[in-house]
């Protein structure tokens, strides 16, 4: 038994403090705010065991040149953005040829396959039962052609992995989802994603199961990290505290903090919005209109859009266009309601170029270890690169152990 520093208290990193905890170890959880605060607290919501395959960088000529023309709302740029982040995107485009993504796929399906499991005991443990839905999540077209293509990856994704779906007619899925107002021209349900109401109290009701079987919870920054005689130290308004080892969970911000530990690890930041809307219907389960590169989800809190990605650099000012053209374009088939007003948020999807969560060892710096890079994915896979890495620390290594590992990636 270690006694171990885990900074950083969003999905992956309550969930890193829980794993080590299980297998005995004395465990400080920091953060230099309350845990679920940022990106776990931000997202749509799903715990997608239907995303077998990480998002590629698009490659074909005709997808490059919608997104450059801005015509896409899924993705958006801004020159600064590509400047800032290019060479991390130039290394996400190769990662992205298709024998390359193959391979990643092969992984990262071992990663989601077992993750609504992983999070089974946790959402048991910690009383959750009420915040989370198993009705799956749907990906909604208009546009018949990008429906047969996505029936086609469905189809793939069934026999490469096992992903189960089904092909729905627009009004078959509107007598399945009543709250549309419209039919679509078509629908694909993975029935065994689950989606969670509240994504932030999930997170905090997990770092509370975490302080219930004996864990610690501090304030500290990590900027504050140092290497000591006997591990690792952090400071904070409770004093220094110390561990024989240190795990940083940082997400979008962990890119950064290695800086300091001479790693430098390029990272594709995509910023996504939310908003909550006063919507007069609810849905049974998030879905995706595919045309508008928006996710709804019915939440606590109201009917909450998330944008997809916005590549600029983190200190630029929120510009919501995407949450104003995402609502413009579902109103077809979607009535939103008024936005809920101060519900506005935006925050970063850690993602690495290789499109793999860096779990493992920091080469060259004894104790010091990571878990992070989870993309679009992060809230999903937070219990699944816990336990791996928890074993890790232990000791353990096969094949998975080795993909993940940071000597593997950099
Ligand atoms: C719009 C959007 C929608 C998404 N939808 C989904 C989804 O449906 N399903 C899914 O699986 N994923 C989704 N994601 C991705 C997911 O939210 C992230 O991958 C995940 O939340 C990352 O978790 P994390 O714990 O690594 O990071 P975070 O939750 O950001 O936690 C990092 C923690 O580090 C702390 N920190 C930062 N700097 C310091 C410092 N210097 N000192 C101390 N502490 C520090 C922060 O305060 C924070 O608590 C979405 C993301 C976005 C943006």
């Amino acid at each position: 038994m270690a006694e171990i520093l885990v900074i950083g208290a969003g999905m992956v990193g309550v969930s890193t403090a829980l794993a080590l905890q299980e297998r005995g170890h004395a465990v400080t959880l920091a953060d230099r705010r309350a845990p679920g605060q940022e990106t776990s607290h931000g997202n749509a919501g799903v715990i997608q065991a239907e995303a077998a395959e990480p998002y590629p960088m698009p490659r074909a000529p005709l997808d490059l040149l919608r997104h450059a023309l801005g015509q896409r709302n899924d993705v958006t740029w801004s020159l600064s953005g590509i400047a800032s982040m290019a060479p991390a995107l130039w290394r996400y485009w190769r990662a992205s040829a298709p024998d390359r993504h193959a391979r990643v796929g092969a992984v990262y399906a071992r990663l989601t396959s077992r993750a609504t499991d992983d999070h089974a005991p946790l959402i048991a443990a910690s009383g959750s039962e009420n915040l989370v839905a198993r009705q799956g999540i749907a990906l909604v077209f208009r546009n018949a052609a990008k429906f047969d293509q996505e029936c086609r990856n469905a189809a793939h994704l069934a026999g490469a992995y096992g992903v189960r779906s089904r092909v729905y007619s627009g009004s078959e899925w509107r007598r399945e989802e009543p709250a549309l107002q419209s039919d679509p021209a078509g629908a694909i349900h993975f029935p065994d994603s689950w989606s969670v109401s509240d994504p932030g109290a999930l997170t905090l009701a997990y770092a509370a199961l975490f302080e219930q079987r004996g864990g610690r919870i501090v304030i500290a920054d990590a900027e504050t990290l140092k290497r000591t005689a006997s591990g690792w130290s952090i400071e904070g308004p409770e004093g220094v505290i110390s561990g024989a080892a240190a795990v940083l969970c940082l997400g979008p911000w962990t890119g950064v903090a290695l800086r300091r530990f001479g790693l430098r690890i390029p990272m594709v930041l995509k910023r996504g919005y939310h908003a909550h809307y006063d919507a007069p219907l609810t849905f049974r389960r998030p879905f995706l209109d595919t045309d508008n590169g928006v996710v709804l989800a019915s939440m606590r809190a109201g009917l909450r859009m998330t944008t997809g990605a916005a590549l600029v650099p983190p200190d630029t000012p929120a510009n919501p266009a995407q949450l104003a053209r995402g609502e413009r374009g579902v109103s077809d088939l979607v009535t939103l309601g008024p936005r809920i007003t101060g519900s506005e948020w935006f925050g970063t999807r850690p993602c690495l170029p290789g499109m793999l969560p860096m779990v493992g060892a920091v080469p060259g710096q004894s104790g010091l270890w990571v878990n992070f890079g989870h993309g679009h994915q992060g809230f999903t896979l937070g219990p699944t690169t816990a336990a791996l890495l928890a074993e890790a620390m232990d000791g353990a290594g096969d094949a998975l152990h080795a993909a993940l590992a940071p000597a593997a990636q950099v």
